[in-house]
């Protein structure tokens, strides 16, 4: 089962979590209701466990959000911007088809799928460079949501098939259907 009590002296709060889906910018409501429900029936599989989802009001990106460049929008600061709003038991995942980056490898602009920072209970995902937006959303959101939600890293096994393989810069999601059988179990404890 996920639970996040472990990880809080207060152990008289409802597990699991709430999910808030954010949409930014352009990413629509009707999206976001897709996706949910994509969501409720793979998250009631891989967990376990069905979760309560709620869909926030849009929220634009501020131009303070963009890079130096203004080309993209920073990963990381949009986190910030969320994080406020997230505990452990509200986890915010901020969805849009914007370009996002980081600063990685001494890059200023590391463009990545999603982000998500230890400790902040929010999280990012775009669906800019996948190339098979609609097949493939879901299980980036899983990605970011399994390290933001569970505390979790990235799957031991390296295993080509395990949504929580590292994509080390592949945006190669194709053969991700599930977790493997080792993620699950430190996933499902
Ligand atoms: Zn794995
Ligand atoms: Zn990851």
């Amino acid at each position: 089962m996920l639970c996040c009590c472990n990880k809080t002296e207060q152990a008289n709060y409802t597990c699991p979590p709430t999910i808030f889906l954010q949409p930014l910018d352009n990413f629509t409501q009707q999206e976001a209701m897709q996706l949910q429900a994509v969501l409720e029936q793979r998250f009631r599989k891989i967990f376990n466990e069905g979760f309560e989802f709620e869909i926030l009001p849009n929220k634009k990106l501020s131009v303070d959000l963009m890079n130096d460049s203004k080309s993209r929008y920073r990963a990381d600061k949009i986190i910030n911007s969320l994080k406020k709003e997230a505990s452990n038991h509200r986890i915010i995942i901020g969805l849009t088809h914007k370009d996002v980056s980081v600063p990685y490898k001494g890059k200023p602009d590391w463009g990545v799928l999603g982000l998500s920072i230890h400790g902040t209970y929010a999280c990012v995902v775009s669906d800019f460079r996948l190339k098979n937006k609609k097949r493939d959303y879901w299980k980036v959101v899983t990605h970011e949501f399994t390290h933001t939600a569970c505390n979790y890293s990235h799957c031991p096994n390296d295993d080509p098939t395990c949504i929580m393989k590292d994509a080390k810069g592949k945006a190669d999601f194709s053969n991700k259907v599930d977790f493997c059988k080792t993620c699950r179990e430190k996933i499902n404890i």
